[in-house]
């Protein structure tokens, strides 16, 4: 689903679920849509599309941590010292962090999708910069909803924003070329944002903006060495369905 008033983007979602249960998640995106805090929308776009069961992979979500932050400012320091630990270089992520607050499509709003970040240059390599990259194809396994549910609930976590972003990061961290995600909500109610990876797992982060702010959105950090095409490819194309972490808790 993707929503939006003139040149405004106003929300999206993406789920991929059994044929049985479209009717009710399309009619819970069109409430979402209707009713969204950046406003209310005057488009609505549903795309449906089928896939084949059996070209689905199952893949385990990432560990999930919270980082619990006094206010907006320690938790960008929070987030900066979480991407210097995947690796990436201190000026990088400053300038990273920065574009993000301030608007990163040409416009200076916010995007429809997420920034492709070059780790080595720094160069921006998505085509569309107001567009973006767009995540989909991605959901939970229909037998494993209730253990991570169970899982969230123990942290007061269950609910559908959370599992859509976690679901969202473990698909991006499951390509080997991506090395790290930062993300915090356009949504001016939500000010918990994350750094993912599939080296350090899913890492929420309590406040990454202040409250009331539009602006947000996410930077995928790359090192598309065997092909950007290819990988902006399995980005928005490839179908995963997503079981609870291995290992011990979440
Ligand atoms: P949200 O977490 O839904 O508030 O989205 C925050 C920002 O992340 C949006 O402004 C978009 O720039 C970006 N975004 C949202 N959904 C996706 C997606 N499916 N794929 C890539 N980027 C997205």
């Amino acid at each position: 689903m993707r929503s939006s008033r003139g040149e405004k983007h106003i929300s999206g979602a993406e789920r991929l679920l059994d044929f049985a249960q479209l009717e009710e998640a399309a009619s819970g995106m069109l409430r979402r849509a209707l009713r969204h805090p950046r406003g209310s929308a005057e488009t609505i776009s549903l795309t449906v599309e089928a896939q084949n069961l059996a070209e689905v992979k199952t893949k385990p979500l990432l560990r999930l941590m919270t980082c619990e932050v006094a206010d907006w400012q320690q938790g960008r320091q929070c987030a900066a010292e979480l991407l210097e630990a995947t690796g990436l270089n201190p000026s990088l992520i400053r300038e990273a962090v920065s574009q993000l607050g301030a608007g990163p499509s040409p416009t200076g709003g916010v995007m429809r999708g997420a920034i492709l970040l070059d780790a080595d240059t720094g160069e921006r390599l998505e085509a569309d910069q107001s567009r973006g990259v767009r995540v989909s194809r991605m959901d939970i396994e229909p037998d494993a909803h209730r253990e991570i549910e169970r899982l969230l609930s123990t942290e007061s976590l269950a609910n559908p924003r959370v599992i859509e972003a976690w679901v969202l990061a473990s698909k991006v961290a499951s390509y080997r070329e991506i090395i790290a995600e930062l993300c915090w909500s356009d949504d001016p109610d939500y000010l918990t944002g994350y750094v993912a990876s599939a080296k350090n797992g899913y890492q929420r982060i309590t406040r990454l903006k202040e409250s009331g702010s539009e602006m947000g959105g996410r930077i995928f950090f790359v090192r598309p060495a065997a092909g950007l095409a290819s990988l902006i490819d399995k980005l928005e194309h490839e179908p995963l369905l997503f079981t609870a972490p291995s290992g011990e808790g979440t």
